[in-house]
């Protein structure tokens, strides 16, 4: 196991029998986490890279069988928020410091291309890198976004088990998943995706492909957490996802993608209550703050009791590991013959 972890941390290649051997064996967890943390510091530095989240839409016309904002869950009061709001958010956010927006939503057609891209061009009179999460659109509406000026985009795949996939996402089609992926990257953004730990009939061998699939893309920035149960969504019964399981996936993909950004997920920080910092020192260099007003934000409900982030106290326990506050953009620095 050590030789395997050695591998892994200077070549950054593992074969699926060894991901495979990693994941099911927890009593090396600890080397792993400190090699992930390791190849972190040496490729991306001990700088966190705090990105403002902005939920502006909770519409969405997918029925993605975990997701609280689903389409036929009934329960919940939606709302969308105008670009003149999304703009005041935004200056705030930017006034606070940050340098990246990450404007997230449902699958809400309401907001066409077009309007989205004024926003963006808004936006980056601000002089921030704009990310959009906005789930799947044609390729014609991703270069429209792009050339507005978004700079990056968030897709995650959630599961590389077509058959899991297809049963999570009702009426959706895997394939397209991935096109818009590649599309992503074609079009010049950096690109986002990642997986959710604990669907139900998830194997370990499904979560070796997903990252292997990671590389394959070479996606530019990785997001991984655990599952947890919406209690107005199919999967309310279901336990939630093994947080170690997901800081062993998310730790693995920074070995073999050194130089990417990856975030503490907040549905880490949601499982644990020190998990962001448990996967800062595992792996991740970025947390994604929500500024979204509180009056929505309780709306916008993917699951149950999402945690917050308070700046003050973030910075505070980033400096007690050692870490600091970005003061850049904060992209991919691509190291070549990695
Ligand atoms: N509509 C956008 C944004 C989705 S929300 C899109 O399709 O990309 C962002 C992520 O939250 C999803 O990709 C999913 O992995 C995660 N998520 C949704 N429901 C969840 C749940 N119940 N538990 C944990 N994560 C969840």
């Amino acid at each position: 196991m050590k030789e395997l972890l050695k591998k892994a941390k200077f070549f950054h290649l593992l074969e699926r029998s060894e991901i495979l051997e990693i994941l099911s064996d927890s009593s090396f967890n600890e080397e792993l986490f400190k090699s992930a943390d390791e190849v972190r510091k040496k490729y991306v530095g001990d700088d966190v890279h705090l990105r403002a989240l902005i939920e502006f839409s909770n519409y969405c016309r997918c029925n993605c069988k975990y997701c609280g904002i689903r389409s036929e869950n009934s329960h919940i009061e939606r709302y969308r928020l105008n670009k003149d709001k999304i703009l005041e958010i935004a200056k705030g956010a930017v006034g606070f410091g940050y340098k990246t927006i990450v404007m997230q939503s449902g699958e809400d057609l309401t907001f066409r291309a077009e309007y989205l891209a004024e926003i963006i061009s808004e936006i980056k009179k601000l002089n921030v890198a704009i990310t959009l999460s906005i789930g799947e659109r044609s390729y014609e509406e991703y270069k429209i976004l792009k050339e507005a000026g978004a700079d990056r985009f968030l897709l995650r795949i959630e599961t590389t088990d077509k058959d899991l996939y297809q049963n999570m996402h009702p009426n959706a089609d895997y394939e397209n998943r991935k096109r818009c992926l590649y599309d992503l990257k074609k079009l010049g953004y950096e690109t986002g995706t990642g997986c959710l730990v604990g669907l139900p009939g998830q194997t370990i061998e499904t979560l070796a492909d997903d990252i292997l699939f990671f590389k394959d893309l070479d996606a530019d920035m990785i997001g991984i957490g655990p599952l947890i149960p919406h209690p107005q969504t199919p999967l309310k019964d279901f336990t939630h996802g093994n947080f170690m399981l997901a800081l062993k996936v998310m730790a693995l993909t920074r070995l073999l993608l050194p130089d990417i950004n990856i975030p503490a997920t907040t549905a880490m920080e949601t499982l644990n209550p020190k998990g962001r910092i448990i996967a800062l020192q595992s792996g991740a260099n970025v947390v994604m703050p929500n500024v979204t007003a509180e009056d929505v934000r309780s709306k916008y409900e993917i699951y149950p009791n999402k945690v917050g982030v308070n700046y003050d106290e973030l910075s505070e326990n980033l400096k007690k590991i050692g870490r600091t506050v970005s003061k850049g953009m904060g992209f991919r620095n691509k190291r070549r013959n990695i």
